[in-house]
C-alpha cells in the first residue's frame, strides 16, 4: 500500500465522516473505507442517531473481502461494550490484516487507546495520525463534550434583524445540517409567545431574558426548559449533558451582543490558547483545549443574494 493510496483512502474516509455531520450525536461522525490496493471493499460512516458505527457499516458492505485487506476509520475504533457489540471485536474477527486511523485517541474514557492496543495485540498492524488535522475538525464537537462536557457552540450573525427561519438559503441550510442542534437566539417576547423558546438565556447586557428556539434538532425535541440559563457556558453544559456535540447558535447583529460580550470571547481565548484545530493536541494527549466561540458571518457563505 502506497502513502498516496493511503491518503487517497483516509481522505475518502474523511468525507464520509463529514457527510455524517449533524446526524450521530450523542456519537461522532467517523467514515471508514476497506480497501486492498486501490480497491475499495467497503465503506461507510455512522449513521443516523449514532449506530451503527461506521466500522460496522463498512465491514458489512465488504463481507468476506475484508479478508487481508486495510481498513482507514477516522477515529480510534471502540474497545466498549455498548448499546452495540464493539468495532475492535468485528475488525479482528473480519480478518483485517492492517489499520489505519487518523486520530488514534477517542476521548471516550471506555475507549481511550484500548481499541488500538486491542488491535495489536490481535497482530493487526496499526498505523495512526494520517489526516489527523482534518479528522480533528469534524470532531472537535465531540471532543469537547466528551473532555469537558459542553457541546461546541459556533455563533452565526444574520445581516437581517430576525434570523431568518426558511430554508431558501442553501449555503445556510448547508451549513445548519453541520450541527446536530441549531437555536436561533431573539428577545424574550413574554409567556404570550405562538412559538415558545427551548431555553431561555440571560442576556449579557441584562435587559431581559434570549430566548433561544430550535430550528433544527436531531436529538428531538425535548422538553422546555423554563428556567433562565445564567451564562452561555451554562447552557452549553446543560446541552453536552443532554448529548450534543455541535451547536450552532444565530442571531442578528442587534442580539449578538447579548449573547457573547466581547468580555467572555477575550477571556474563552485567554484561558484555552490551543487552537482548536491544533492537530497534536489529541494526538498526544487528551484535548482540553477549547474555542467557546466561533463566530460567522452569512454573508460569508456566498450564496445569500
Ligand atoms: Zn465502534
Amino acid at each position: 500500500m502506497t502513502i498516496q493510496t493511503d491518503t487517497l483512502m483516509m481522505k475518502r474516509a474523511l468525507m464520509l465522516g463529514a457527510s455524517a455531520r449533524g446526524t450521530t450525536a450523542p456519537n461522532p461522525a467517523i467514515g471508514c473505507v476497506i480497501a486492498r490496493r486501490d480497491c475499495i471493499l467497503g465503506e461507510g460512516a455512522t449513521q443516523p442517531g449514532g449506530r451503527p458505527h461506521a466500522e460496522a457499516v463498512a465491514l458489512s458492505r465488504a463481507g468476506e473481502a475484508a479478508r487481508g485487506a486495510t481498513l482507514y476509520v477516522t477515529l480510534e475504533p471502540c474497545a466498549h461494550l455498548g448499546r452495540s457489540p464493539p468495532c475492535t471485536d468485528a475488525i479482528i474477527a473480519s480478518g483485517i490484516k492492517r489499520v489505519v486511523v487518523a486520530l488514534a485517541f477517542d476521548p471516550d474514557p471506555r475507549v481511550s487507546g484500548r481499541g488500538v492496543e486491542k488491535l495489536r495485540a490481535a497482530g493487526i498492524s496499526v498505523e495512526t495520525g494520517l489526516l489527523g488535522d482534518q479528522a480533528w475538525t469534524t470532531l472537535a464537537g465531540f471532543f469537547s463534550r466528551v473532555t469537558r462536557q459542553r457541546a461546541l457552540a459556533s455563533l452565526l450573525f444574520h445581516d437581517l434583524d430576525a434570523a431568518p427561519l426558511d430554508n431558501a438559503d442553501t449555503g445556510l441550510t448547508a451549513m445548519r445540517s453541520n450541527y446536530d442542534l441549531v437555536l436561533s437566539a431573539t428577545p424574550h417576547q413574554g409567556t404570550n409567545e405562538a412559538w415558545p423558546p427551548h431555553f431561555l438565556l440571560r442576556s449579557a447586557r441584562d435587559d431581559g431574558p434570549l430566548a433561544l428556539r430550535a430550528l433544527h434538532n436531531s436529538l428531538g425535541a425535548g422538553r422546555p426548559r423554563t428556567d433562565v440559563f445564567a451564562h452561555l457556558d451554562d447552557l452549553l453544559a446543560h446541552l453536552g449533558a443532554i448529548g450534543h456535540n455541535d451547536v450552532l447558535i444565530e442571531a442578528s447583529r442587534h442580539v449578538l451582543p447579548n449573547l457573547a460580550t466581547e468580555e467572555n470571547k477575550e477571556s474563552a481565548e485567554a484561558e484555552h490558547p490551543t487552537d482548536l484545530r491544533n492537530p497534536a493536541a489529541p494526538l498526544s494527549k487528551p484535548f482540553t483545549g477549547e474555542m467557546l466561540v466561533e463566530v460567522r458571518e452569512t454573508s460569508a457563505l456566498g450564496s445569500r443574494s
